[in-house]
């Protein structure tokens, strides 16, 4: 069992946030010997995430590691083998994934009420793990520049408290309140997504692939129906947040809009139903490069920005990055031993592992997503993946490969698409 929360002694890391992220960082460092207290501000778990739901390779990667996979895959899953892309018009191509490592499939589709609760339950059963529920910080300790830790209120009865530790992670989210306390500037509106979701039963025609709708009105962004357990279907859509307010429209409406009427989508939702209530989220893209660690802290997963800024995956990058903070948290450890804050430069291999292992996918899919704002290649590229073999070959490699997604920068790639 986890120990109990203490004021008294120096954590080698509070980690701010027990989502993907700052499980995966808890659970690394603990792994590794360190002491960790790990706070979340709900006030129990499992609790409701608004995601699409798409478990990927990289994912379950990571969910292997740290041996929660096992667990995961006993709660309702769809399984995942392919992509579906539509263009505006309509055309659309099926491309196979590449499976993910030693499983028959790409990936899965779990609710994030249930994967969170896995990775959550994981960390809480860890012995290095002090767990904190209900306890938003509101503070962050200093010695001079340095961060030395965390005060907030606990629970309802507002018990204030605070924790001290080598370093704080903040693993809180799009809407981190470390990030915010660290004063960090805003992420700018045409680096996030706007995205909602629902749950659907009756959607007809679902397969093992993924489904995006280019759609008009919403590209860069898109539609997505996912197939989840059960026959479910995770229905949501997200639009740039810059985009949004040109549109003046909420992307409810827009979801509902295009359910009711686009001709590609409105025949599959006749007998649909919506199971419960939409949710809404933001999602903060890799093309913003966050200032993500300094002397005492350090942030991870979305608090961080590393979503994918056209596929709109974050959790394996969330899963990732937790990881790639512990392992840098445990050499400046080893570098420094004591109790006084990890300094900036001691954390700094945390942005050499992003650097080598995130950022060079983050320019790609960037590129990506920029070129998906027009809806003339989106139905060329779309249209002659569906009719060319060559053409979906060329779909089929970027899919599997980021070296063949490098090439969408070259003029080369765009001529081959349009040649007869
Ligand atoms: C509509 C939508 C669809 C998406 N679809 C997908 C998808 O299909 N696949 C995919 O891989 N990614 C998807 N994403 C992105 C994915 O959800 C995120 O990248 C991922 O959840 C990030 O994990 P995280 O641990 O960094 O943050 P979160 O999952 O947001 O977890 C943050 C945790 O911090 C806690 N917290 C927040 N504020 C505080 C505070 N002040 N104090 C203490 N604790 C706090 C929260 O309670 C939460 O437990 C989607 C996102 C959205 C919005």
């Amino acid at each position: 069992m986890a120990n109990d929360p203490t004021e008294e002694k120096i954590y080698d890391a509070i980690v701010v946030g027990a989502g993907p992220a700052g499980c995966s960082c808890a659970l690394f460092l603990a792994n590794a010997g360190r002491e960790v207290l790990l706070v979340d501000k709900a006030a129990s778990f499992p609790r409701e995430k608004v995601c699409g739901d798409a478990f990927s390779g990289k994912s379950i990667g990571v969910a292997r590691e740290l041996g929660v996979l096992p667990n995961l895959e006993k709660k309702p899953h769809g399984i995942v083998r392919g992509l579906t892309l539509i263009a505006p018009n309509g055309k659309h191509v099926s491309v196979p994934f590449p499976n993910a490592d030693g499983m028959p499939f790409a990936g899965y589709t779990v609710a994030r009420f249930d994967t969170d609760e896995v990775f959550f339950r994981a960390a809480s059963a860890h012995p290095k793990i002090a767990v904190l529920l209900g306890f938003s910080p509101d503070e962050l300790l200093r010695e001079g520049d340095a961060i030395t830790g965390v005060a907030g209120a606990l629970g309802a009865d507002k018990k204030r408290m605070a924790f001290k530790a080598r370093v704080v992670v903040g693993a809180d989210g799009a809407a981190s309140a470390v990030s915010r306390l660290l004063k960090l500037p805003n992420q700018p509106v045409n680096h996030v997504y706007s995205g909602v979701r629902g749950y659907y039963t009756g959607v007809e025609g679902l397969t093992e692939n993924i489904e995006l709708f280019f759609i008009d009105g919403v590209l860069p962004g898109y539609l997505w129906i996912f197939p989840m357990a059960n026959g479910r279907a995770n229905v949501g859509l997200g639009i740039l947040s810059s985009d949004l307010n040109r549109e003046r429209k909420h992307p409810n409406a827009m979801l509902a809009d295009a359910i009711e009427k686009n001709s590609s989508i409105a025949p599959r939702f006749k007998n649909a139903l919506l199971d419960g209530r939409m949710g809404g989220w933001a999602i903060p893209l890799g093309s913003y490069r966050k200032k993500c660690f300094g002397d005492g802290w350090m942030l991870i997963g979305d608090a961080a920005s590393l979503v994918d800024p056209f596929s709109g995956e974050g959790v394996g990058n969330s899963l990732c990055s937790g990881k790639y903070a512990a392992v840098t948290i445990g050499e400046a450890i080893v570098k420094a031993p004591g109790s006084a804050p990890l300094s900036e430069s001691a954390l700094a291999g945390y942005g050499k592992l992003l650097d080598e292992y995130i950022y060079p996918e983050m320019v790609d899919s960037y590129r990506l997503q920029r070129a998906s704002r027009f809806r003339f290649l989106l139905n060329m590229f779309i249209g002659k993946a569906a009719d060319k073999p060559e053409a979906r070959q060329m779909l089929v490699n970027m899919v599997n490969s980021d070296e063949e997604k490098k090439k969408t920068q070259s003029p080369l790639f765009y001529l081959k698409l349009l040649l007869p």
